[in-house]
């Protein structure tokens, strides 16, 4: 139901939220009389529940002085109004005076599938309409986020006083567009609401029109809601005191083999069940026909066997105390199949009913090292502090072989599949709390659980770790790909990214961004500013950097004087070429200058906000022991620098693919050596300034609005 502009003011004024006075007239006697009432010069618009654009069809007349004008406008509206729409119903027309001039902004409010009411700001005319300058935000806003919305759109300088014109009255507008969230959070009836123009003045604000949509019953709130799972920690798929693998097998070409050769390879201490039927041992340990023959309870069970047999294996669980499934087993609701979806219907059925807590169907399961469970034969024994919930099973892979180029280690990985019982909303929960857990990463295909509610935790997570999320299936091919792979619908696109980051949280793109962004947050101190100190390479290659290094924001200050000073102190012969970007090329051997020593005194000075040593692996212009002596072994300097910096430090090693014959040639063997010491010492490096930049910018952003809020 569409509240015509009287309607929509009064709600609207009732909510503290400013509006020009406008009054109902119903006749053109009424109309003269009431725009005398309020004061010349007044506008007259249509009301009518089958207009929506109003001036678009001769149904506004502005700036009417004088009561015969008024009788006039009230004419010409009428003729207008009946000749654009003969059919229209007229309510009668709206007085109001004529506001002063100001500039013209939009706020609106539209609403998402998946998180709910969303907040749109914008300039008015043009900047909208054509250019599409706006600003989102999901409802509820913080004033942090208002302050945001504002300053985001690009044509954000016409509100502070452009070309003489006298700045706006901000935080009206962050007023207004807080209490419009909160309108809306109070009055979830309504659909939609137009706020189309607000004029801002330097001081205050004012809605010239208005428009709101409201829901005609209130019952399409009601939602059926699932039985939830037993809630608590999931502790027990990570540390549990018993196994048994359903389907374990001596045939190497099997799931239940690798999941029984990963528990004894990488030493998981509670006691291994193989469940076999016609095995009497698998592996070398004794082997059980059925779960029920194995002595004593057990804690956790992963099934490899046919998913039609899960119902049965349940009926068992209860009766062993099995409080943890992780079903391996695919084709479930992921062919789309009515009968697949039927048999994962019946085994969630049961499982709640007995209390039992399932990870998958289809998907990797647990990785977890501190406690011996891996579902891979060749990932990392030792233990990190990344956690990782992964809907696909490929992409837990990815993370841990590529986050592991990169240094990263992780504490769990859990790829979940179709998240039949186990979801992300319990993934999160628990990684939030766990303590061996200081970052979280996560790949998700679609929500299980309700969007507001994910944002909402997202959002208390993000205040205690960083969370970096990457979500697929955002584009329609990618929505197609994900819904055959794990039944997921991929939840609306535009706002996703919006809504993450509002809540706290890192989106990003791919697996490889989501690499970068945890090796930040996992190796750098907490980044504030923009100034950086950087250097390493020869001239060419640094000018690339400075130049790359601006584009995305950043600041290459300066060198201060007192730093070239304090090399000149020292004997440096080039004292006075030292600057930043720190030149490689005229260090000599010997020399207090090294591309180390300077970076050092810049990580001390006030000036700079964060430290780079930025390396080529191609810069060998000399023999091998040259290359060794000094090119090598400036990495000792940049690893020191990395653990007594008080700024945050990092690398830019750009490396290039190899293929097998360079694996063979001194160079780019010394040049992998240089990585893996990297990788062992825990250095946090990139591969090119690009990456590195969104990093660092998410990072700042990342605490600022950690900080504003707390
Ligand atoms: P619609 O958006 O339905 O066409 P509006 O009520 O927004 O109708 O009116 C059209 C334009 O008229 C506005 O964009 C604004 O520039 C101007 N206008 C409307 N009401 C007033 C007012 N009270 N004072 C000054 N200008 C107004
Ligand atoms: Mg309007």
């Amino acid at each position: 139901m569409l509240l015509n502009e009287v309607k929509a003011k009064q709600m609207l004024k009732e909510a503290g939220i400013r509006v020009t006075d406008t009054r109902f007239a119903a006749s053109r006697s009424e109309a003269i009389a009431t725009s005398k009432k309020l004061g010349f010069p007044a506008a007259l618009k249509i009301l009518s529940p089958d207009v929506v654009h109003k001036s678009d069809s001769g149904g506004v007349k502005l700036n009417l002085k004088t009561s015969k004008q008024v009788g006039n406008a009230y004419d010409e509206i009428m003729a207008s109004i009946s000749r654009a729409f003969p059919d229209a119903k007229i309510t009668g027309v709206s007085v109001q005076r004529m506001a002063s001039p100001g500039v013209e902004v939009i706020i609106g409010v539209s609403r998402d599938e998946q998180f709910g009411p969303f907040l749109m700001f914008g300039l008015g005319g043009i900047m909208v309409e054509v250019l599409k300058d706006v600003s989102f935000r999901i409802i509820p806003i913080s004033e942090f986020d208002a302050a945001e919305m504002i300053k985001e759109i690009k044509g954000f300088k016409l509100l502070t006083g452009f070309r003489g014109q006298p700045a706006v009255d901000l935080s009206a507008l962050e007023q207004m567009l807080f209490q419009v969230s909160r309108f809306v959070e109070a009055n979830p009836q309504v659909r939609e609401l137009d706020l189309n123009p607000v004029f801002a003045y330097p001081d205050g604000a004012v809605a010239v029109d208005a428009r709101v949509v409201k829901e005609d019953s209130r019952d399409t709130q009601i939602e059926k809601k699932k039985k939830e799972g037993p809630s608590g920690s999931l502790d027990f798929f990570f540390n549990p005191e018993s196994i048994a693998i359903i389907g374990a097998s001596n045939n190497p070409n099997s799931p239940g083999f690798g999941f029984t050769t990963q528990l004894l390879e990488y030493g998981f201490k509670g006691k291994i069940y193989p469940v076999n039927s016609k095995e009497s041992e698998v592996l070398g340990i004794k082997a059980y026909p059925r779960l029920e023959d194995v002595p004593g309870n057990v804690d956790f069970v992963i099934c490899c066997i046919a998913l039609k047999h899960v119902p049965a294996l349940l009926d068992t669980s209860v009766k062993k105390g099995v409080r943890g499934v992780h079903i391996f087993s695919a084709r479930g609701s992921e062919t789309g199949l009515a009968e697949s979806k039927a048999l994962e219907a019946e085994i969630l059925e049961r499982a709640r009913d007995y209390g039992i807590r399932l990870i998958g169907p289809n998907c990797m399961g647990i990785y977890c090292p501190g406690a011996g469970i891996s579902f891979s034969y060749d990932f990392p024994k030792g233990k990190g502090n990344v956690g990782a919930m992964v809907q696909s099973g490929g992409s837990s892979t990815d993370i841990v072989k590529y986050g592991g180029l990169y240094g990263l280690k992780f504490s769990e990985v859990i790829s979940y599949g179709n998240a039949l019982d186990v979801n992300e909303m319990d993934l999160l929960s628990y990684l939030a709390e766990d303590p061996e857990t200081s970052i979280i990463v996560a790949f998700i295909e679609g929500l299980r659980g309700n969007g507001k509610e994910f944002l909402e935790l997202v959002r208390k997570t993000a205040m205690k770790k960083p969370l970096i999320i990457c979500k697929v299936g955002k584009s329609r091919a990618g929505a197609r790909s994900t819904m055959s792979h794990t039944a997921s619908l991929a939840g609306s696109s535009q706002l996703w990214d919006i809504a993450i980051r509002q809540a706290g949280g890192i989106s990003v793109r791919d697996i490889d961004d989501l690499i970068h962004m945890a090796v930040g947050f996992n190796f750098l101190k907490p980044v504030r500013g923009r100034r950086i100190g950087t250097g390493g390479s020869g001239g060419g290659r640094n000018t690339v950097s400075v130049d790359e290094w601006e584009y995305h924001g950043f600041e290459v200050v300066p060198l201060p004087q007192e730093i070239r000073e304090e090399f000149k102190r020292r004997g440096a012969q080039l004292w006075y070429c030292l600057d930043n970007p720190a030149d490689r090329s005229i260090s000599v051997p010997g020399d207090p200058f090294t591309v180390g020593a300077l970076l050092k005194e810049m990580s001390k000075h006030p000036d700079f906000d964060i430290i780079c040593a930025d390396i080529a692996a191609e810069d060998h212009p000399y023999h091998r022991e040259t290359f060794v002596n000094w090119i090598v072994n400036n990495l000792d300097d940049y690893i020191r620098l990395y653990k007594e910096s008080e700024k945050p430090f990092f690398m830019i090693f750009r490396t290039r693919p190899l293929g097998v014959a360079e694996l063979d040639h001194w160079f780019w063997r010394d040049v992998s050596k240089m990585r893996s010491r990297l990788i062992e010492e825990g250095v946090p490096f990139f591969p090119g300034v690009d990456k590195a930049a969104e990093v660092l910018n998410a990072m700042i952003d990342y605490y600022e609005r950690r900080e504003s809020k707390s």
